[in-house]
């Protein structure tokens, strides 16, 4: 048990002053009202066991399993707590102490060990999968599984391979060259979202830079991180690293990293907190993650406002008709502050915006939480699905893979009238004179 008590980290613990002012804002703590689903709660498990004074269970492993790993509680604290790396640290020191076993020990081992590690296989198993659910084998496979199986009729619909393209290694700019950008392609981007990376590097080759995808890269590891598998993430982020230093300018300096999906942004953003303890690689884990942008806040900034500003306005008469709402993805709000820019975006599209209500809140997506817990994932979208309807949007705009599909799902069901795009689809959709 002294592995969760060694990855426990104390002393950013005790920057909790207990003021309890981020228990409202806790999707958990709102479904359950128990205290331990709380981030003061979770915080004073985790002292507790850091103190020697509570050994730690499998009621704890449930609770830091319960948590969405939203961020917002970091939001609305007071004190500073930095309760993303507090809960990650518990959650690899948990996973060592009481490791799973059975078909999630499985599961957990395919997807970190294998999938998140090499392109081919996931690849390989994004195309067989999409043969499983078109030939309908998905449903006795899982009949075949039992309550494990409902995992396979949770997931999303895979796209066919034509809607699985990779990107090119280099997009020239389309009009007046001002420089270059790295872009990172992700893991499971291409394989549910290759349209949304294509369009988000149509729009910066719109606004003149030279996007280079270095295709050897697989995955930044933040599932990994929020999953407990640190050691994994660190691995990764070397790589990553690596792979895009590599990447430089007509001066020999690094590019600027943008990134499409704001759960890998909010995660690079934080290589040097992750690799802190790493001497060889501190110093460039910093410097790395400081020039990592998300797409949106990249895009308002000059030269590319001057750029894409006018040629929204431009195409704006077209947008007047369709209201669009704005969902705060948590690693883009609380993750990495980023507020204003995505709405910044959204005006030049001329497009009437309907605010959503309590927009900051989770939509329940968290990674992998939708699949492994989905009643409590639906439980925490369902309050925002209220909200969404009253809106009168006829378009739901995101930047994150998860949450993109969390609210597909959860429109369906409820069999609202919405289309949900990712912000980049829109602004590429204006810029090619289309609707949005
Ligand atoms: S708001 Fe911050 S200091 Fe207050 S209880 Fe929550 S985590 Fe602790
Ligand atoms: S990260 Fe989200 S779910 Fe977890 S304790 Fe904080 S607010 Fe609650």
């Amino acid at each position: 048990m002294n592995e969760l008590k060694d990855r426990i980290d104390y002393a950013k613990s005790l920057d909790c002053v207990h003021c309890g002012l981020c228990l409202n804002s806790c999707p958990t703590y709102r479904l359950s009202g128990a205290e331990p689903s709380s981030p003061r709660g979770r915080i004073h498990l985790m002292r507790s066991v850091a103190e020697g004074a509570l050994e730690p269970d499998a009621r704890m492993k449930e609770e830091f399993d319960f948590c969405l790993l939203c961020r917002h509680c970091e939001s609305v604290c007071p004190s500073g707590v930095k309760f993303g790396q507090l809960m990650e640290g518990a959650r690899d020191g948990a996973e060592r102490a009481m490791p799973r076993t059975g078909f999630a020990r499985v599961a957990r081992e395919l997807g970190f060990g294998v999938l998140l590690r090499s392109r081919t296989a996931l690849r390989a198993f994004t195309a067989l999968g999409r043969l499983a659910q078109v030939s309908g084998a998905t449903a006795w496979t899982a009949k075949l599984l039992g309550t494990h199986g409902q995992m396979l009729v949770d997931a999303p619909s895979l796209p066919p391979a034509r809607d699985r393209q990779r990107p090119a290694a280099l997009t020239r700019a389309t009009g007046t060259r001002v420089g270059a950008v790295a872009f990172l392609e992700g893991c499971v981007m291409t394989e549910l979202f290759a349209r949304v990376n294509a369009a988000a590097i149509r729009t910066l080759a719109y606004a003149g830079f030279d996007v280079h995808v270095p295709l050897r890269h697989m995955c930044c590891g933040s599932l990994h991180a929020h999953n407990g598998e640190l050691t994994g993430a660190r691995e990764l982020a070397r790589e990553t690293i690596a792979l895009f230093d590599a990447l430089v300018d007509e001066h020999g300096q690094p590019l600027p990293v943008i990134v499409d999906s704001a759960g890998c942004g909010s995660h690079m953003k934080e290589y040097g907190h992750l690799l802190a303890d790493d001497l060889a690689w501190s110093a460039r884990a910093a410097a790395f993650a400081r020039r990592v942008y998300d797409w949106t806040e990249w895009l308002v900034r000059e030269p590319a406002r001057s750029v894409l500003q006018p040629a929204l306005a431009a195409q704006a008469a077209r947008h007047r008709d369709t209201t669009v709402t704005w969902d705060d993805p948590c690693h883009l709000c609380h993750g990495q502050g980023i507020r204003s820019q995505p709405r910044l975006l959204i005006s030049w599209l001329g497009a009437p915006h309907a605010p959503l209500r309590d927009a900051e809140s989770c939509c329940g997506s968290a990674g992998i939480y939708s699949l492994v817990r989905p009643e409590d994932s639906k439980a925490v979208l369902a309050p925002k699905l209220e909200a969404l309807q009253e809106t009168g949007a006829q378009v739901l705009l995101t930047a994150n893979p998860g949450c993109h599909l969390q609210w597909e799902s959860g429109v369906k069901r409820t069999g609202q009238s919405v289309r949900v795009l990712h912000l980049a689809e829109a602004i590429d959709n204006s810029l090619r004179g289309q609707a949005l």
